[in-house]
């Protein structure tokens, strides 16, 4: 981390710069140019907080020259993470298709599609019992029951399953029941709830939230991971910006981001992405192709019918059909 300091910066405004990040185990050089003068901190810089910087008025700017990530970062741990997840493995070229229709509904339509994207290649089923929703008037998912239900379709399947926790009050009861355990788009800044969920050791996927940078995505996955989860995996769910025709634009260029910055796992949703399911099926496969990890796609077996995401959802046989595509753009691009 370099500070530059305004002209004029006297010796009894820096002292107490040194001062205070000496005390810190900090290693702290000075480099004095004809009309600059910087200072240069060497050592564990991820602990500094910049506004404990920017509080000495002789300082003009802060630039960083490591990433405040030390976990989620590549630079101290160079390796691609694979992780084997109930004995299904993902990152570094190992693919995994998340599937399964937006929220719980009943027995009957959790079996059904778990059934059908098993028997055409999904490894986890997906499912939410807890719903974020936007308006508070909309379906917010069973519940408890919800989980029982997809507790159910595994039992039946043998599919892990992957659902959404919204509230730390139910990080006991996820604990027990769930595989990985989704944080979405709207908490991904949650910050006490990404540490409760980091202590409880399980795997995590991690959404983008909806008007988050690639370095917020990469902090919140430092969050989760220091606090003792190390299967933290990343997914991108499209941002917003201020085109309309799709309900939020795939950053497909945070693959190759992701990929250079981190060593966790990416994955792309689609359907968030998009928010319909003819453009599914295109946004699968350039993010098969643009090097992600996998895929969590929702599938509905009634779409017309679903108490959430029904224009984005694709049919059971347009996924059957998908996984054989990417199966070839795999075999194209390895
Ligand atoms: C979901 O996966 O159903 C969901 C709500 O996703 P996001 O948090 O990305 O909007
Ligand atoms: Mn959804």
């Amino acid at each position: 981390m370099i500070l530059i300091l305004k002209q004029g910066a006297q010796e009894n405004e820096i002292e107490p710069i040194r001062q205070k990040f000496e005390a810190m185990g900090l290693i702290i050089q000075e480099i004095k140019g004809e009309n600059t003068r910087m200072i240069g901190f060497a050592g564990d810089t991820s602990k500094i907080n910049e506004d404990d910087v920017m509080v000495h008025s002789c300082v003009e700017r802060i630039m960083r020259v490591s990433e405040p990530y030390k976990l989620a970062g590549r630079k101290f741990h160079p390796e691609t993470s694979i992780f084997d997840i109930m004995g299904r493995k993902i990152g570094g070229g190992e693919f995994a298709i998340i599937a399964g229709p937006c929220s719980v509904e009943t027995e009957e339509q959790i079996i059904s599609i778990a059934e059908s994207v098993k028997s055409s290649g999904a490894n986890f089923l997906r499912g939410g019992a807890f719903k974020p929703r936007t308006s508070p008037y909309a379906f917010k998912g069973l519940g408890l029951e919800g989980l029982e239900l997809l507790e159910l379709a595994r039992k039946q399947t043998g599919l892990p399953i992957v659902t959404e926790i919204m509230s730390p009050e139910y990080l006991e009861v996820f604990a027990e029941k769930v595989d990985i355990i989704q944080i979405g788009a709207r908490n991904m800044q949650n910050f006490t709830l990404l540490r409760q969920v980091g202590e409880l050791k399980k795997p995590v996927l991690l959404k983008r939230g909806l008007s988050s940078t690639i370095e917020e995505l990469l902090m919140s996955a430092e969050y989760i991971i220091s606090g003792g989860a190390s299967q933290v995996i990343l997914c991108e769910r499209g941002i917003r910006t201020f085109e309309t025709t799709t309900r939020n634009t795939l950053d497909l260029s945070a693959i190759p981001v992701l990929h250079a910055k981190s060593h966790l796992p990416v994955l792309i949703d689609p359907s968030h992405a998009t928010g319909y399911s003819n453009l599914v099926e295109s946004m699968s496969l350039a993010a098969t192709a643009g090097g992600a990890d996998g895929l969590i796609i929702e599938v509905h077996n009634n779409p017309e019918k679903a108490l959430c995401d029904g224009a984005q959802s694709i049919r059971p046989e347009a996924f059957d059909n998908l996984m054989g595509k990417i199966q070839k753009i795999r075999e194209a691009v390895r």
